[in-house]
């Protein structure tokens, strides 16, 4: 999040002050400066000497007003700030800010499920709140409704939907499920998207269109704003469900399935989202490369089919 103030370096005097603003609005024991910490927060499986991304803080704040507050603190400051869920995007950067000085703002201590809802079947999240989470309590509570997952569960279902994040079933396509948000913008007022601009409207999570221009996208894949609160279309649960499998022997098979499957996904006789895979994704999972080859370079294609050939159910494509 930028504000038109220079931002602060991470031994900026501004920063430090900063600091102390945010101990007194969320708590000291909420503003974490330490190392160890500082490195759980950039990306777990970088190298350690990667200190360029090491944020200088992380923040924990619990509850929407405190996030207004740290927004309100860091513009005055000059301070960026990075935002996250979960923040457990391991190993494709985690949590890490691409600018050194840019404190994260971490929101795994916001994780109230505020609705589930069968009957209209959507659900109501804190940005913290990780599908595992949501999976331990629709089950917990006899709730019918399915949420989409993707393959991680401790990711977080605000996260996962902002980052254009993709499931399998029906509603995998998260950010096209989003119903309504809540949004701590820059200056630190808040905005609700869609019928969520008027006070208690209870189509909030029911109609994605309000008054006027849909403004969810803007705060999808950038750093316009903390989203606070999220409605989520999801599916009842099916009567019945068959997953299924396709696997290729070669390469040169893949256009023929994708030309099967468009069509059906077109007219919606598929209506989820089918994963295809080459056979290395799927040997990732199960090994190290050096376990398949020990070799330089590329991994000869004579090589990869004669390892698929071993493994039962498993194609040099897969679907
Ligand atoms: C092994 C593995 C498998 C994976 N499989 C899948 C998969 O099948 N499908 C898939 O879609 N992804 C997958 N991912 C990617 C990713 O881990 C998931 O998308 C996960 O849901 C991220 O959750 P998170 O809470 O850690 O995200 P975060 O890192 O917390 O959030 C992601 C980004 O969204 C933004 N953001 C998050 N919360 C807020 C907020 N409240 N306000 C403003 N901006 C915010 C920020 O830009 C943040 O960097 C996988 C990752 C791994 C490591």
């Amino acid at each position: 999040m930028t504000t038109d103030t220079p931002r602060a370096d991470v031994d900026d005097p501004q920063l430090a002050a900063a600091l102390d603003e945010f101990r007194a609005a969320i708590g000291a024991e909420h503003v974490a400066t330490d190392l160890e910490t500082r490195h759980e927060f950039s990306d777990t499986y970088s190298p350690r000497s990667w200190t360029e991304y090491l944020p200088p803080a992380v923040l924990q704040p619990a509850t929407t007003e405190e996030v207004q507050e740290i927004v309100r603190i860091a513009s005055r400051h000059g301070v960026e700030l990075w935002a996250n869920g979960q923040g457990r995007n391991n190993g494709y950067g985690g949590s890490a800010p691409a600018h050194a000085g840019t404190v994260v703002v971490n929101l795994r201590r916001m994780n109230r499920i505020l609705e589930v809802n069968d009957e209209f079947s959507y659900v109501v999240v804190e940005p913290g709140v990780s599908f595992n989470d949501m999976y331990d309590y629709t089950q917990a509570n006899g709730h019918t409704l399915w949420v989409d997952t993707p393959d991680i569960g401790w990711g977080s279902l605000v996260g996962n939907a902002l980052e254009h994040g993709f499931g399998y079933t029906a509603h995998g396509d998260r950010a096209n499920s989003v119903c309504g948000m809540e949004i701590v913008l820059p200056d630190g007022s808040l905005l609700r998207t869609g019928m969520g601009a008027m006070t208690d409207n209870p189509s909030w999570h029911l109609s994605k269109r309000g008054f006027g221009p849909m403004l969810d996208s803007l705060f999808m894949q950038s750093n316009f704003g903390i989203v606070t609160k999220m409605g989520l279309w999801c599916m009842p649960q099916p009567e019945y469900y068959i997953t299924g499998w396709v696997t290729l022997e070669d390469d040169e098979h893949l256009p023929a399935l994708l030309d099967a499957v468009r069509p059906l996904m077109i007219d919606r006789t598929i209506m989820n989202y089918p994963s295809v895979f080459t056979a290395s994704g799927a040997l990732a999972v199960v090994g190290k490369r050096t376990d398949f080859f020990p070799g330089d370079g590329p991994i000869p294609f004579e090589v990869s089919k004669a390892i698929v050939a071993q493994i039962p159910n498993l194609g040099m494509w897969n679907m």
